[in-house]
């Protein structure tokens, strides 16, 4: 019998890390259709006081009172970048974070979501924002 599987379980789609514009980013190599949980964005938990002081860049708030630092090796959701117009979205039940595609995302295309304003007027404004829709190449 196959297993059940919830909305929050991420295909097996072939991803990998390649130089982007931005430097590193996550390109999927098969398509994806639209609605696909791609996969999860995993990291150890940090405690909140860590999480105000250094807001760090992999840092995610994954529910109230409860954040996660995503730099760790095997979390390779962390090359996805941020873009204004992104091809992906970030969702998830509380505590835990999971990529979505938002429409049908094409071989050899990179993986792209709106990190959220908190971020963005943070780690992302002051230097300007270099997505495909702020400064196309
Ligand atoms: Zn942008």
């Amino acid at each position: 019998m196959a297993g059940r599987r919830s909305k929050y379980t991420p295909g097996e789609y072939k991803l990998r890390v390649r130089r982007s514009h931005t430097g590193k980013g996550l390109f999927t190599e098969q398509d994806i259709p639209k609605g696909a949980c791609i996969i999860e964005y995993i990291g150890k938990p940090v405690s909140e006081e860590i999480a105000l002081r250094d807001a760090g860049k992999y840092l995610f708030g994954v529910a109230p009172n409860r954040t996660i630092d995503g730099n760790i090796p095997e979390n390779i959701a962390r090359y996805i970048n941020h873009s204004c117009a992104g091809n992906c979205e970030a969702l998830g039940p509380a505590g835990r974070i999971f990529i979505f595609s938002r429409k049908k995302i094409p071989a050899g295309t990179e993986l792209t979501y709106d990190y959220g304003k908190e971020y963005f007027d943070r780690h992302i404004k002051p230097r300007g924002c270099r997505c495909a829709k702020c400064s196309p190449v």
